[in-house]
């Protein structure tokens, strides 16, 4: 490994980091050497730096540094959806510096997310816009009013793409037993047509979701396979390793062959944490080679109370730490939360720590100690230490995550000021 060249070498730095394992999956990069920062931007990363002149030195005390973390999917418009969380807690607080909400904003709706959410958040928040016109203003209730064909209209998600490039980067929709029971495929259909009209990709929700009209319910063995036929290539499903019996993974347990065409075809697979996670799945899907594109984490509140999210126990660094812990290389895992996410979304600016590059970084301990994660299916999976973000920078500005989401990764005692908040937004 070399140092990179820096293209204004007669300035100080503005701060190295040093003594530090550093992965940048998009650089073929792990190891120790030094990153250097410089008016926002990355303007070196190798051995060495620390001995350049800078204004500041950063001893991290051997901890590890990757690319700021993109989360594919969260829920951050608080208030106007009543399941979305503080868009910094799951952000930057969470050692995040890109998120993903997925479809709490429709075209009718984006003003607001834009204005109040995108515009204020110190985390860089992007929008996937609901294929219908309000938003999933209920989370997974109300859904046959809410997402029904007559709230879908094309035209409008193409004006609002144009008029907001980067931060309306796709279209979130839906394929599970609910809507196909009310509409079959047709919501979908439109959202197809919507991400071609608009060349966006699509992201899909999988797994039962909205109330089901029992009197037309769809063989759960069949709900998946035919949403899936729909997706293009770069779009993208959720929730691969869910429970859900109307899921991706379906009833069985055999990889389905409708998976295995549709990755092959070019469709791309999230982990979309989520309540759904099961190991046994995680583990079936693994050993025959299926592995998440990306490891959203789908973090959200209640669906049942606007700000409560007392009962969240899954976020971003916890789906990267059960993967490590079911088998999969951390440096691959740490791929699929900054280089996979950024060509997903096809931004050459996030995901790496290429000099020139906005400086979004993360940091992370190596916390050493029993630990254990639960599944939706209540196994648990024993570990003797976890990584957990102890600094965060975003565009060069440092931030210390309060860490108050991550309760699948410290006990309430470390995140003090996390939880401090949680319980004042759950007494309202
Ligand atoms: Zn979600």
């Amino acid at each position: 490994m070399h140092a990179q060249s820096d293209w204004s070498q007669n300035r100080p730095f503005d701060r190295v980091l040093t003594n530090c394992r550093v992965i940048d999956p998009a650089n073929q990069i792990d190891g120790r050497c030094d990153v250097a920062i410089r008016n926002g931007v990355i303007a070196a990363v190798g051995p060495g730096l620390a001995h350049q002149p800078s204004r500041e030195t950063l001893d991290l005390g051997g901890a590890l540094v990757t690319p700021g973390l993109i989360d594919v999917h969260v829920h951050v418009y608080e208030w106007v959806t009543n399941f979305g969380v503080p868009a910094d807690a799951a952000g930057v607080h969470s050692g995040v510096t890109t998120v993903i909400d997925q479809g709490s904003a429709g075209a009718w709706t984006f003003g607001g997310f834009n204005a109040f959410v995108i515009e204020p958040a110190q985390t860089d928040v992007r929008s996937f816009v609901s294929i219908n016109l309000a938003g999933a203003l209920k989370g997974g209730m109300e859904g046959p009013l809410l997402h029904n064909p007559a709230l879908v209209r094309i035209d409008e998600i193409v004006a609002l793409a144009a008029a907001h490039p980067g931060r309306v980067a796709g279209i979130k929709c839906h394929g599970e037993s609910g809507s196909q029971s009310y509409w079959d495929l047709d919501v979908l259909r439109l959202a197809v047509k919507a991400g071609e009209a608009s060349g966006l990709p699509l992201y899909m929700h999988t797994g039962e979701l909205f109330p089901v009209d029992e009197s037309r319910r769809p063989d759960p063995d069949t709900v998946a396979a035919r949403a899936l036929a729909l997706l293009r290539p770069g779009d993208m499903a959720a929730h691969v390793y869910s429970c859900m019996p109307d899921g991706i993974m379906g009833r069985g347990d055999q990889v389905p062959d409708y998976l295995i065409e549709a990755r092959d075809r070019g469709v791309l697979f999230d982990l979309g944490h989520g309540i759904n996670l099961s190991f046994r799945i995680a583990r079936a899907m693994m050993a025959a080679g299926i592995y998440p594109d990306t490891l959203g984490s789908d973090v959200h509140g209640d669906f049942t109370a606007y700000h409560d999210y007392s009962i969240l126990d899954y976020s971003l660094m916890g789906g990267v730490n059960k993967m490590v812990a079911l088998g999969m290389p951390l440096t691959d895992a740490i791929a699929r939360v900054t280089l996979n996410p950024a060509k997903f979304l096809k931004d050459p600016c996030i995901g790496s720590l290429t000099p020139g590059m906005p400086a979004n970084i993360t940091v992370l301990d190596k916390i050493e100690g029993d630990w254990s994660y639960r599944d939706a299916e209540g196994e648990e999976l024993n570990v003797t230490s976890r990584w957990v973000p102890a600094l965060v920078f975003r565009a060069g500005q440092r931030i210390e995550p309060d860490c108050g989401l991550l309760a699948d990764l410290l006990s309430p005692a470390a995140r003090p000021r996390g939880i401090t908040r949680s319980m004042r937004h759950a007494q309202r």
